[in-house]
């Protein structure tokens, strides 16, 4: 069998590993597992969610609304646009994936930071586009107009927060690149954790309003993180009428479950739930800054619910991560991104103070 060449390319995504396999593989109870891999909320669901979910159970044989109606009358409502301007993906990742659709032809272009998500790489590959990287993963003004100027690439990537890393970038800074760019190039601005970085500094607020009026924006945001449904896949890419139409003729039909809209909706009703969320997580991320001080390395001032610390030359970021699953805690080794380091969500209390105890026995 003959696939398209581009597939040689594609590494396979590795996602952050299931509870199951630490059981499997270590033979650890689960109740004992510590899941702190993938950013999702520690809180977990939302009671009200929960409720609306399970009451809702036994319309799981009705295809969903396929207009969505009520889903995209709450976020307009939250962000002040109008429904036709949004797109509702399967998560924002596969927003991404209609993007690059709807944009690349074969050796086009993307730019973005030299350590970002990684599935804007993946679905560029797959139209056989090629990826230019910053050499910051911070996203510095100056260096994405340089590379943008030099490269011409058809799609710009900002995350902001920026995953793995957890940096930000100022709003005045998103606006300074989108200024610089032909119209003809599509940017993306990623807002997975904007809700984390709005609560900790008001300079890093972007918002969706903020770029409707750019013909070539588009603004992506999930309620996998702060809203607690990473296991509901509901994202969402809001832009003018031109670009959600020409994402619209890539989307399958019903494309979220019945289930998942329900969840959706109800969440955007629950606002105490993110805000006890974002509390939750700011008291419990300074005890993970004064872990990494007390234990003599660096970590990444962050803007979203995880935290990144960086190792001296004298630790290992592979050794320790399997050092930590065999103990039955799963965090991210940052090393196939190139770097020394290490990507933790910051879970709850109790979870956190397991993984302290369970990563000093490792460092040690
Ligand atoms: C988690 C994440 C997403 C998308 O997650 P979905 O679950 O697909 O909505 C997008 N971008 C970044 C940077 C993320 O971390």
């Amino acid at each position: 069998m003959k696939f398209r060449e581009v597939l040689d390319n594609i590494k396979i995504y590795e996602a952050g590993k299931p509870i199951e396999l630490v059981v499997r593989e270590f033979g650890i109870d689960p109740k004992d597992v510590v899941k702190l891999a993938s950013n999702e909320n520690p809180k977990g669901v939302s009671p009200k969610v929960s409720k609306a979910i399970v009451d809702n159970a036994s319309k799981a044989f009705l295809y969903p609304d396929d207009s969505m109606f009520e889903l995209k009358d709450g976020l307009a409502k939250k962000f002040d646009v109008k429904s036709e301007n949004i797109i509702i993906g399967a998560g924002s990742d596969q927003v991404l994936d209609f993007i690059s659709r709807v944009i690349l032809e074969p050796n086009d272009k993307v730019l973005m930071s030299a350590v970002t998500f990684a599935m804007y790489e993946v679905y560029a590959r797959q139209m056989g586009a090629e990826i230019i990287r910053t050499k910051n993963y911070k996203h510095i003004v100056d260096e994405f107009i340089e590379e943008y100027q030099k490269h011409k690439p058809k799609i710009v990537y900002i995350c902001t927060p920026n995953n793995p890393t957890g940096d930000a970038t100022t709003k005045d800074d998103v606006l300074a690149i989108i200024n610089a760019i032909d119209k003809d190039t599509m940017i993306v601005v990623d807002g997975a954790y904007m809700e984390y970085a709005i609560a900790k500094d008001e300079k890093y607020r972007v918002t969706p309003n903020d770029l409707i009026g750019f013909e070539n924006v588009i603004y992506l945001g999930t309620f996998s993180k702060a809203y607690g449904l990473g296991g509901m896949r509901v994202g969402y890419g809001i832009a003018n009428n031109t670009i959600i139409t020409a994402l619209h003729k890539m989307r399958p039909p019903f494309n979220i479950t019945t289930l998942s809209l329900v969840a959706g909706i109800e969440a955007l009703k629950d606002e105490q739930f993110v805000d006890s969320s974002i509390e939750l997580h700011r008291q419990e991320i300074t005890r993970y800054e004064e872990f990494a001080k007390d234990n003599n390395f660096d970590y990444i001032d962050s803007y979203t619910n995880f935290i990144t610390y960086l190792f001296n030359d004298d630790m290992s970021s592979t050794k320790i991560s399997n050092a930590l699953l065999k103990k039955g805690v799963i965090i991210r080794d940052l090393a196939s991104y190139g770097m020394n380091a290490i990507r933790i969500t910051v879970g709850t209390e109790k979870q956190n103070s397991r993984l302290f105890k369970i990563l000093k026995e490792s460092i040690n």
